[in-house]
């Protein structure tokens, strides 16, 4: 049998939270009960120290969450890609916000050449990042290269979230959808935008642009239309 005890502090605080929201707010779990198309699915790292609603002042059901080590989003993780795909064809969201932190330890670890067993084979992919812009980091300390690591890792997540054929579907049946990259450091929790915000196909670089044979007729469909047109408005 499990050993109930170790959890018994867990059900208490459990019992006190439920009555005491409850009392606070009689329609809180009724509503949250309702509640269950976010607007936001939001990937961040497992770092436990901040919760994502609370982080941007949203109920739960109003952010689809999805963390890993170092948020990080890669092709082949069948787990974030179907996190993807829930929030994007059947939840509908219209923003992803891949939020990054300073001072992430994943981030750090990938920094540092100690051996922490299998997650080694996950941090690789910061290596990777690390070793693309190497040069930007021979001037910094040590804390101001895992800051700038934080940063750099957040634009290439959200660039792997675009590259990937969930979010490129949806942007070619015109689904509105933005991704976008934040940062926040635990000292304050507030989150800093690092600009990229990328809404369209045209914005991924070419060689990521995926289409298939339908796909390609209608972007010739309408390019000779556009031709047409401009031929018609010359004359
Ligand atoms: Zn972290």
């Amino acid at each position: 049998m499990p050993n109930r005890a170790s959890l018994e502090a867990i059900f208490k605080n459990n019992r006190h939270w439920s009555q005491s929201v409850g009392a606070q707010d009689p329609d809180f779990f009724s509503r949250l009960e309702r509640q269950q198309t976010p607007e936001y699915l939001w990937i961040g790292c497992s770092d436990s120290r901040v919760s994502a609603n609370e982080i941007m002042g949203l109920l739960p059901g109003e952010v689809f969450v999805h963390r890993n080590v170092a948020n990080v989003v890669t092709h082949t993780d069948f787990n974030c890609l179907s996190v993807l795909q829930y929030a994007i064809d059947i939840l509908k969201v219209r923003h992803i916000i891949v939020t990054g932190h300073y001072g992430c330890g994943g981030v750090r670890a990938a920094l540092e050449n100690r051996s922490l067993g299998l997650i080694d084979n996950w941090l690789r992919h910061i290596k990777d990042i690390y070793h693309q812009f190497e040069e930007m980091f021979t001037h910094l300390g040590a804390e101001e290269s895992v800051d700038l690591l934080c940063e750099l890792n957040v634009r290439e997540q959200v660039a792997n979230v675009c590259h990937t054929t969930i979010v490129q579907d949806a942007w070619k049946r015109n689904q509105a959808l933005t991704v976008h990259g934040l940062i926040y450091r635990l000292s304050d929790g507030i989150l800093h935008d690092l600009d990229v915000n990328i809404n369209a196909m045209e914005e991924v670089p070419r060689i990521y642009q995926m289409y298939n044979d339908q796909d390609l007729r209608n972007r010739l469909r309408t390019l000779r239309t556009t031709l047409k047109q401009g031929k018609s408005t010359e004359t």
